[in-house]
């Protein structure tokens, strides 16, 4: 399949770390992409300075005070960008049939619409946003089948696999099981007692990717992991139990597909989202990323571990969310969600993510709740931030 060239693309959370990633690949191939719409939610000084760059027919703030901010500064300097304002805007924006190919990188279930929006008018959609699978995996998957929209995975553990997938006709049934790695995050050798004392700055610092805080919270819980258990049975259309999880430091193995014969498949290459990015953009082509050489005689000794769920519980609650279904991954990621938040604003410790996140999954039998519509799930999602907000008082 040959998509045609340039592609359109609208890239929503343009100024967030995978936003940079992906306008940083497409200013290395211009000819390649041209760039139709740009969104945030408030950074004004951010989005103008990519506006200025790109020149999209489009810039969209979810915020609607900044985006008055915006379309005040865009006028002033004679651009041509029409700005936009409110949530609603986003999905507009990847309705629009000026527009083929969405880079979906809005962190969080507020990312959902949206990419659910893609997913429906037929795009090719690009997802980063693994919330959306999370909270709305069969839906969005429905959707992409019903419409006939392609969705290519941009988290590098997903693109890896999605690389290393059976081609050419083999069937699904020669996979054993998927294997996810994990960094570990920057607690992997803490102690439970003195990831009671961490603080938000080095639950961010993360040892080898650079991220936005949200997921580099998630990563240092393993939360991230969990969500990305979940967002692989999705992808991959499979159970939890294929889906294994193994701690790699180095974070060089990507991940890796099992075979039935026992071949096992792996993408390596530098720890950089842009090679994912430039796979998914280019797909099924390839494209110069920026990502320079990767030499394995330097690389070091490749190491891996058993994940402990002792001491990053929230793994084994994905895999508990991912168990009940319906409703229930949709509430583990707003408790998610709403708990990284209350973190990284200093009210409850680090160790309280796990602890609020079980309190709210086991609240309620959320597995029983409807989750067959965005409206449906957006109430379930707002219940659960409720729900954790109140348990955390
Ligand atoms: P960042 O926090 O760096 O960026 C988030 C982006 O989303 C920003 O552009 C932000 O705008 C925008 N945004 C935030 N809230 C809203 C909202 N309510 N409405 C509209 N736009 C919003 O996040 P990342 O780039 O790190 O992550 C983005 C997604 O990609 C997440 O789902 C994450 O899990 C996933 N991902 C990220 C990886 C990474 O390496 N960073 C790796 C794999 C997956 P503003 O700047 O105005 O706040
Ligand atoms: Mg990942």
């Amino acid at each position: 399949m040959s998509h045609q060239l340039p592609r359109s693309l609208a890239v929503l959370g343009a100024t967030g770390s995978i936003g940079c990633s992906t306008l940083d690949v497409v200013a290395r191939n211009p000819e390649r992409f041209r760039v139709v719409a740009l969104t945030a939610n408030a950074d004004v000084a951010g989005l103008l300075k990519q506006i200025q760059q790109f020149q999209p027919q489009y810039a969209a703030l979810a915020d609607r005070d900044a985006a008055q901010r915006l379309a005040t500064e865009v006028k002033q300097l004679g651009l041509k960008t029409e700005v936009l304002a409110g949530a609603e805007a986003l999905v507009d924006i990847v309705r629009l049939d000026a527009v083929d190919t969405v880079m979906a990188a809005i962190v969080g279930a507020a990312g959902l619409p949206s990419a659910l929006a893609a997913a429906e008018a037929g795009k090719v959609l690009l997802l980063a946003n693994k919330e959306s699978l999370v909270v709305a995996g069969q839906l969005l998957m429905d959707t992409v089948a019903a419409s006939g929209a392609t969705l290519l995975p941009i988290d590098s553990e997903h693109n890896a696999v999605f690389q290393c997938w059976p081609q050419g006709g083999a069937a699904k049934q020669s996979v054993k099981r998927i294997l996810l790695t994990a960094s570990g995050g920057p607690f992997r050798e803490w102690s439970l007692e003195e990831m009671q004392q961490a603080t938000p700055a080095q639950a961010v610092a993360h040892p080898n990717w650079s991220m936005g805080a949200k997921i580099s919270v998630d990563s240092a819980t393993m939360m991230n992991k969990g969500l990305e258990v979940i967002e692989a049975c999705w992808l991959f259309d499979c159970a939890h139990t294929q889906v294994d999880v193994v701690v790699h430091p180095k974070s060089i193995v990507h991940s890796l597909v099992e075979y039935i014969d026992g071949s096992v498949l792996a993408e390596l290459g530098h720890p950089d989202m842009r090679t994912p990015i430039a796979h998914a953009l280019a797909w099924p082509e390839r494209i110069d990323s920026g990502v320079g050489l990767f030499d394995l005689t330097t690389a070091g000794a490749l190491e891996f571990f058993p994940p402990d769920e002792q001491r990053f519980p929230c793994l084994r609650l994905a895999r508990e969310a991912s168990a009940l279904g319906g409703a229930a991954p949709a509430a583990l990621n707003a408790a998610n969600e709403i708990a990284v938040e209350l973190f990284l604003n200093e009210q409850v410790g680090f160790t309280n993510i796990a602890e609020l996140v079980e309190q709210v999954l086991n609240a309620k039998a959320w597995g029983s709740e409807a989750h067959d519509s965005l409206a449906a799930l957006m109430a379930v999602d707002e219940e659960a931030r409720a729900l954790a907000r109140q348990l955390a008082a």
